[in-house]
């Protein structure tokens, strides 16, 4: 068993293990004793032997449909009135049991219910693990725009049992890969090496390497997150890959997932970094030869017009405020708005 503790607006620990047998020991050294649980339907059918050990003492438990489709203020609005229902009150604590959609709802619904209940993440798949439950955003989409509305609000225990990893498929796992090289290939030289040499193991999702990696990503994200908890310079080091990524899943229609996305985003946005001699060609290849090593797509066949379309149209925007995260070395990267449309354009017909 791991432990790290985060300190932002809270201070709150996270337990990283193999096994749920500390769980109950945990929740009770938390003071947390009444609980309201969230999950989905994916989660609740495969691990039904958590859920024996919780709902003694569960006033409730919520289980949503699963996927992004289900992100909505209407799951926000179902959520409210079994809470209700269920007599949830201030000595409640609410617990996500599932992946990134259910964290970033259970944590939105914990935030606002009663002015804010204590809450307690539980992630299941390896993008939350890694990413979304650390650091406390939480929301979900509206108007079709993903994560419009939402809040940042940490949670009192995140609780990551990596056996969870075990169940989940091929293409899920491999899809919250793409974030844990994101984090060794802009944050730390080490761990990208690290996933380099054992990248074997970690495709087989043998235990000892799960524990290790998910460590090593809690450990940067919530570094991170401490120095800057809202999001107003340094937390964008993690949307390396995003800008264009973001760019990418909207221009597929959503049809690749976020994580594949983020996979091409990272080597086009290492592409530039090249062409404007910020990293090396050995660098550069080193990313894509693992990228590829865990089938990560590195290219892509859209229309480069209607990717550029949608950067402009998103949240981060790359005229304007204008940001990228650009590599400058393994293990580093520059945050800049200085890149012109017309630069990212021209090279982005030479990478595909
Ligand atoms: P998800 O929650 O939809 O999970 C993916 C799929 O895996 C679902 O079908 C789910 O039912 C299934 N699943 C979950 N755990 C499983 C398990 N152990 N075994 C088998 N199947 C399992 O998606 P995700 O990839 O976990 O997260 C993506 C979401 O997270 C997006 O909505 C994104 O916006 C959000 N996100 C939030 C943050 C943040 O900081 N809050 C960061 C990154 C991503
Ligand atoms: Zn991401």
């Amino acid at each position: 068993m791991k432990e790290i503790k985060i300190k932002a607006s809270k201070e709150y620990d996270v337990i990283i293990t193999s096994g749920w047998h500390n769980l109950l020991f945990q929740l009770e050294n938390h003071k947390l004793k009444n609980f309201y649980i969230i999950t989905d339907e994916n989660v609740y059918n495969i691990h039904k032997t958590y859920f024996d050990l919780l709902t003694d003492k569960a006033s409730g438990i919520f289980i949503i449909k699963a996927g992004e489709d289900y992100k909505n203020y209407d799951t926000i609005s179902m959520i409210y009135e079994d809470m209700i229902k269920k007599k949830v009150n201030r000595k409640t604590a609410v617990i996500a049991i599932g992946g990134g959609v259910v964290g970033d709802l259970a944590g939105f619904a914990a935030s606002t219910f009663m002015r804010g209940l204590r809450f307690v993440q539980i992630p299941t798949t390896l993008i939350s693990q890694c990413d979304s439950s650390i650091g406390g955003k939480n929301g979900y989409n509206f108007n079709y725009i993903k994560n419009l509305i939402g809040n940042i609000y940490q949670p009192d225990l995140v609780y990551i049992d990596v056996n969870f990893l075990k169940t989940l498929s091929l293409r899920e796992y491999i899809n919250g890969m793409a974030e844990v090289i994101k984090y060794g290939f802009v944050c730390n030289k080490d761990f990208f090496n690290y996933l380099n040499d054992n990248k074997k193991g970690i495709m087989e999702r043998e235990a000892d390497k799960l524990l290790h990696i998910v460590y090593e990503c809690v450990k940067i994200k919530g570094r991170v997150v401490e120095e800057d908890e809202l999001d107003t310079d340094k937390r964008h080091i993690l949307n390396f890959g995003h800008t264009i990524g973001h760019g990418i899943e909207s221009a597929s229609d959503f049809n690749i997932l976020h994580g594949e996305a983020v996979s091409i985003g990272m080597a086009a946005e290492s592409f530039i970094a090249l062409k404007l001699g910020l990293i090396d060609t050995k660098s550069y290849d080193k990313l894509i030869s693992l990228l590829k090593f865990f089938n990560l797509p590195v290219k892509f066949d859209l229309k480069i017009e209607n990717i550029l379309e949608y950067i402009k149209k998103d949240k981060k925007k790359i005229s304007n405020d204008n940001k990228l995260v650009l590599p400058d070395g393994i293990g580093h990267a520059i945050i800049t708005s200085e890149i012109k449309e017309s630069f990212i354009h021209e090279t982005l017909k030479e990478f595909t």
